[in-house]
């Protein structure tokens, strides 16, 4: 079963441009003040008010619809989309209808070490509601309108993923690409990204689309990920039963890792769409579009395929560095310091993103200096600490903000590399432990083990274990010579 049906997914994602100001009045687009507090009449859609649109607002859309390949208008125009909602106090949203501001672009990811393209329907600019707060304890809902008119693209894909895996790898470098390009700072948990995922199943090699389920509101890569792979499992064993499948809207209940039936699917029509009369058209200069291409900065694509080339990365370190554009700089600082790239990617991928993911961290929270990790690595090339300690005292620098040299120092930490010292430590067990050395002598060379394991013991695990091991090998041997 599982292979004569292929899944169809396209998604339409929501994303909050970086503006200081909203989309059409110059209340502040800030995130987590004090519910209403970031309010004027425009975004209240008091009557009398007109808009005035935000020429930062439409810059930033141009940018992402440029990084997302697509061809940006000559002429484009605000539509009305009525609807009634609590969270939209005017009654009607202004977006985008029948002259979106960009089309026909592509974004190529990576899924499972594959190069995979989705084509990009449009990219087309409108306003953000609202957001009702419920009261579990009071069972009240509540209003907050600061998010009213924040200023967003909707990305739509032609429905071009093949599974719940594509769909994630797509947003996550779709995030990457609008991180890079600077329009938006893409916190899902924030919700200035937000996708809806459509996905219907069909025959392989039919052409037609078949019935589709629209799933509102994904507001994390892994929500994506599992309400689609639910729907395919509930979309095939609908299909196997016979049933016949409706155009529905649906949510995910998180609690319950399930999809829910919301409502039927509204239309076009259900919208009574109309030019936007308070607001004129738009003519784009073609210059100023060329311009803004121009100031885009090397994509993650580009940069990924550089780190490969340059650094001699592999592909798979390349692509989870360059993810973040944060992490993608600090691997780049942090190789100019100490020129050992694989060294530094491991350390990124291991420590700096095993650090990150156990607190809960983005990269941008990262508070450690590229040069910091750079002077690590540099001491324990030096023989000063080893790998595990420098691991310890990564953790440590991180958190603590303090320099690795300082804290190796502070602690004593350095390993014991004095042939003398290590010498007399040596001797020691060797006289503590007669009866492995005899072993070791009779040539079980496993009591080696044991007796360095003793030394690390005596000396707080700070022996430079390849010394260490030299001198317990001499010390043995000579001794066998002696004492026949
Ligand atoms: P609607 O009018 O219902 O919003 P659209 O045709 O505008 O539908 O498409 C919205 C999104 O749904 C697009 O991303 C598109 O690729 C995707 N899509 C459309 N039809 C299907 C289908 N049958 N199965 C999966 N995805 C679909
Ligand atoms: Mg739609
Ligand atoms: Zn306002």
């Amino acid at each position: 079963m599982a292979d004569a049906v292929e899944v169809v997914i396209g998604l339409e994602v929501h994303v909050e441009l970086k503006t200081e100001s909203k989309i059409f009045c110059a209340c502040s687009t800030r995130f987590g003040s004090p519910p209403n507090t970031q309010v004027c009449p425009i975004c209240l859609g008091h009557p009398g008010t007109l808009p005035v649109l935000n020429l930062k607002a439409l810059e930033l859309a141009v940018r992402a619809a440029l990084a997302l390949n697509c061809k940006v208008a000559r002429y484009t125009k605000f539509d009305r989309k009525n609807y009634f909602y609590p969270d939209l106090p005017k009654g009607y949203q202004i977006s985008q209808y029948d002259a979106p501001l960009a089309e026909h672009g592509w974004l190529e990811f990576r899924v499972d070490g594959r190069m995979r393209t989705a084509r990009i329907r449009r990219v087309h600019l409108e306003e953000d509601a609202g957001k009702l707060m419920h009261d579990e304890v009071t069972g009240e809902t509540l209003v907050d309108f600061n998010r009213c008119g924040v200023p967003l693209i909707e990305v739509v894909t032609e429905p071009d993923l093949r599974s719940p895996r594509e769909a994630r790898a797509f947003m996550e470098e779709l995030r990457a690409v609008l991180q890079y390009a600077e329009v938006s700072d893409c916190r899902m948990q924030e919700g200035s990204l937000r996708c809806d995922a459509n996905i219907s199943l069909r025959p392989r090699g039919a052409t037609d689309l078949g019935t589709k389920a629209e799933i509102k509101n994904l507001n994390s890569f892994r929500a994506l990920e599992k309400a689609l792979e639910y729907e395919v499992a509930r979309q095939t064993r609908a299909l196997e039963r016979g049933e016949r499948l409706v155009l529905e809207t649906r949510g995910w209940d998180e609690g319950r890792q399930v999809t829910v039936p919301l409502r039927t699917k509204e239309e076009a029509h259900d919208y009574r769409y109309f030019p936007e009369p308070d607001l004129v058209p738009m003519t784009l200069d073609p210059e100023w579009v060329e311009q803004i291409r121009r100031s885009l900065p090397e994509l993650p694509s580009q940069r990924m395929a550089r780190f490969q080339a340059e650094y001699g990365l592999p592909a798979y370190d390349a692509g989870v560095i360059v993810a973040s554009r944060r992490l993608a700089d600090f691997f780049e600082e942090c190789v100019r310091h100490y020129p050992h790239p694989k060294t530094v990617s491991n350390w990124v991928m291991g420590q700096v993103l095993g650090y990150l993911n156990s607190r809960g961290l983005e990269p941008e929270e990262l508070n450690f200096e590229p040069e910091r990790l750079a002077e690590l690595l540099r001491m324990v090339d030096e023989g000063v600490i080893s790998v595990s300690v420098a691991r310890e005292v990564f953790e440590e620098a991180v958190s603590t903000g303090k320099s690795p040299r300082a804290l190796v120092e502070e602690k004593g930490l350095e390993q014991l590399s004095d042939t003398g010292a290590l010498a007399a430590v040596v001797r020691q067990v060797i006289e503590e432990h007669p009866s492995p050395v005899r072993d070791y002598r009779r040539g079980k060379v496993k009591a080696l083990g044991f007796l360095m394991g003793q030394v690390m013991k005596k000396t707080a695990g700070k022996a430079n274990p390849q010394l260490a091991r030299r001198l317990l090998e001499e010390a043995l041997a000579t001794e066998r010579e002696e004492t026949p």
